[in-house]
């Protein structure tokens, strides 16, 4: 009998294993790179619809580990968010992300800063005391900040949050809806939340010009709110005339930059200022 138990284990337990195993281990690497520094900030251009200027940027986390490589945020970002990592890893975000801010503003470029901002973060009672912090220590002013957060982040009316958020928005700070579009859009609670900007998905601009009706829809909605509206994934001129023609204020996307470390974004922005 004992053998027969032996034999049962062993024949549900190698995929379990391996999966809850790289759990452990992906979580012990993460906490390993963020002694040993192998995060870096990326930074993706936000456009004028108008003249495709830089208006700004999206600070995107990136993981470069030394066996697994360049990891995507999607593989890691919920794990960290599990774990509570996230509390650390967005600190870091939001440090890099600013004191890059208040280099390109020094340096003359008028432009803001997107971060990403996840649950865990925000029902921390002390999280808008700790933007506050880092925006005095990085010198930024409160609206050149603007923090992203999901639809699903919001729909709870809790007080902690509700609390946050007042405090973030006295202190100047946009907040934005990503991903605008993807859930079941509460609309009455959306316009409890002030909100000051919503991103249209990628996947609704994925579908355009050829099956505009949902996407259209959408933008209408998000245009009858009277934000400021933000078309993401932008991949083709079409798209990008689709968006301008809709009125949507700003661009994110792949046709007008990629996101790419700090150096190679200074670059671009003296390009954009000499020529
Ligand atoms: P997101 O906030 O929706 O960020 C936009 C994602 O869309 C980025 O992927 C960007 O590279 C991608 N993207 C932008 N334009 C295009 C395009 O034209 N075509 C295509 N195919 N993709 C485009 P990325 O950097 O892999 O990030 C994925 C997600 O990971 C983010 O989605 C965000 O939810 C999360 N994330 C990234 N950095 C952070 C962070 O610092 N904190 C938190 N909490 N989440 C983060
Ligand atoms: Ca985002
Ligand atoms: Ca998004
Ligand atoms: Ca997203």
């Amino acid at each position: 009998a004992k053998g027969a138990g032996r034999n049962a284990l062993r024949i549900f337990r190698p995929q379990m294993q391996s999966a809850f195993e790289e759990r452990l281990t992906m979580a012990a690497d993460l906490r390993q790179s963020m002694e040993e520094n192998h995060f870096e900030v990326y930074y993706q251009p936000r456009v004028s619809t108008r003249d495709h200027a830089i208006v700004g940027a999206e600070a995107l986390l990136r993981w470069n580990h030394p066996r697994r490589g360049m990891v995507p945020p999607n593989q890691f970002i919920p794990l960290c968010e599990e774990t509570g990592l996230i509390r650390g890893l967005g600190l870091f975000v939001l440090t890099a992300a600013l004191r890059q801010l208040h280099q390109w503003q020094q340096a003359g470029h008028r432009m803001s800063m997107s971060v990403n901002v996840s649950q865990r973060q925000l029902a921390d009672a002390d999280f808008a005391a700790l933007v506050e912090d880092v925006l005095a220590e990085t010198e930024v002013a409160g609206p050149s900040l603007e923090l992203e957060l999901t639809e699903t982040m919001i729909l709870e009316e809790s007080p902690v949050l509700q609390a946050n958020m007042n405090r973030i928005r006295r202190a100047g700070v946009r907040l934005s809806l990503d991903d605008f579009g993807t859930g079941y859009s509460n609309l009455a609670r959306l316009r409890q939340v002030e909100i000051d900007c919503l991103k249209i998905d990628r996947s609704l601009i994925k579908t355009l010009p050829d099956n505009a009706a949902v996407t259209n829809m959408v933008v209408a909605i998000a245009r009858l709110m009277d934000v400021k509206v933000v078309a993401e994934g932008v991949e083709t001129p079409e798209q990008a005339a689709w968006v301008r023609d809709a009125h949507c204020h700003e661009i994110q996307g792949f046709l007008f930059g990629r996101p790419m470390p700090a150096a190679q974004f200074t670059a671009v922005l003296q390009r954009q200022r000499d020529g």
